[in-house]
């Protein structure tokens, strides 16, 4: 073996001791509530689409039509001749939508979160993050430069502590710093919200500025479904608001909606968005379509029926996780702490059908490991009863057995 490879075999090695060894699995299909996968079609409480709009017929009509006039791909980056129609009609919808002054398109959340906050920040500033913010806010954060700091997770008082200490690094030597805050609104591996108001109010008496990453949340929350942002009445009040047209809304790409200002420096200043290629245009259009289904009357109706789909997966999942807050999003979290447990966990409902992914270190912290179950509004009753027997049956399973 060559230096190279046997490098490379040592960390798979330690990888796999601690039990944290991955690999891909290859589906053979996705819709709605089901995906196939090893010639067995499984119940799948895995995926982000919330609304199951991936597969609805609007949504992939107009991908299909976009790619015959516009082609497979978009040619070339934004600046150069890239920016198709597609792509600015997507951000005319999201900035109504967002009620911003403008709204600008990335090719994923990850490359939206990459490309801002380096852009917005630089050595002399600080960087102020959720404990559990996404990876990609980490690091964009981390690219930036600026001193990045850790408030626990939803915790008021060590957030002010921090915005405490940071005025005190402004008030130095000259150099006025940017101070950013970093939340998601709705938390990707644990499903609750952040305490945006009172967050909200923070950073304006702090003079700090706020991103607010929505990836879990647009589509679902809010009167339009804009947000939780727009549920809580915050929306005008934060700077960068940051989302994924890859969740609930079915097809791909990460978008920014703020002022003018924000949209026109990003456009000048976000590496991720200059050095790369434009959005596919099947794909801006395809979020279009979704923006379009969700904001219509059958928009309110999926949302509906997700909210009811998320009440019945809380009920069937409380027996096996205890009892919790009512659920605040369409991802429940079943904390189970060793990985092993939480593979068997998930070996044994695929067993009897159901694919829900087990997630470990470093998506979630050591001793943290689950089962992370996400509903959508396409799952049927026929669904949730299949989950709810294969856990009862898996509970009886694993109760120690009577004594003799
Ligand atoms: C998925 C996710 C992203 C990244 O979005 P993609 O479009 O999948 O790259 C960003 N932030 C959070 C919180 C996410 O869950």
């Amino acid at each position: 073996m060559s230096s190279f490879e046997a490098t490379l075999a040592g960390e798979l090695a330690g990888i796999d001791q601690a039990g944290l060894r991955r690999a891909l699995r290859r589906v053979e299909s996705i819709e709605g509530g089901h995906l196939g996968y090893a010639g067995q079609s499984l119940v799948q409480f895995a995926s982000n689409d919330y609304l199951g709009l991936a597969s609805h017929p609007q949504v992939v009509e107009a991908a299909i039509e976009a790619a015959r006039r516009y082609g497979a791909g978009s040619t070339a980056s934004r600046l150069v001749c890239g920016s198709l129609a597609p792509h600015h009609e997507l951000e005319e919808l999201l900035a109504e939508w967002k009620k911003t002054e403008a709204a600008l398109v990335f090719s994923s959340g990850f490359a939206t979160a990459l490309g801002v906050i380096p852009a917005l920040l630089g050595n002399a500033d600080i960087v102020v993050v959720d404990k559990l913010v996404h990876a990609c806010c980490i690091d964009a954060a981390r690219l930036s430069g600026a001193t990045l700091r850790v408030y626990r997770h939803n915790d008021l008082e060590h957030l002010e502590e921090i915005l405490v200490w940071a005025n005190e690094q402004r008030s130095g030597k000259g150099a006025t710093k940017r101070v950013l805050i970093v939340t998601e609104s709705v938390f990707s591996m644990d499903g609750d919200q952040a305490p945006l108001e009172q967050i909200v109010d923070l950073k304006d008496r702090y003079g700090a500025w706020l991103m607010l990453d929505e990836a879990h949340a647009v589509g679902i929350h809010g009167e339009t479904h804009s947000g939780l942002a727009e549920a809580r009445g915050v929306a005008d009040r934060v700077e960068v608001q940051m989302g994924t047209l890859s969740k609930a809304l079915g097809a791909s790409g990460g978008y920014i909606a703020g002022r003018r200002a924000l949209v026109d420096y990003l456009v000048n200043s976000a590496r991720s968005f200059i050095f790369s290629t434009a959005p596919v245009p099947a794909a801006s259009v395809a979020a279009a379509a979704a923006i379009r289904v969700v904001r219509s009357p059958e928009g309110d109706e999926m949302v509906g029926r997700l909210w009811r789909n998320i009440g019945t997966l809380d009920r069937i999942l409380e027996p096996h996780r205890g009892k919790q807050d009512r659920a605040a999003s369409s991802i429940l979290p079943w904390i189970v702490g060793p990985n092993q447990k939480a593979l068997d966990l998930a070996d044994g409902l695929r067993r009897r059908g159901i694919f829900v992914p087990a997630i470990r270190f470093p998506t979630v912290p050591h001793g943290k490991s689950r089962l992370r179950f996400s509903v959508s509004a396409a799952h049927s009753p026929a669904d949730f009863e299949l989950l709810e027997k294969a856990l009862r049956e898996l509970a009886r399973e694993t109760e120690p057995a009577p004594a003799a």
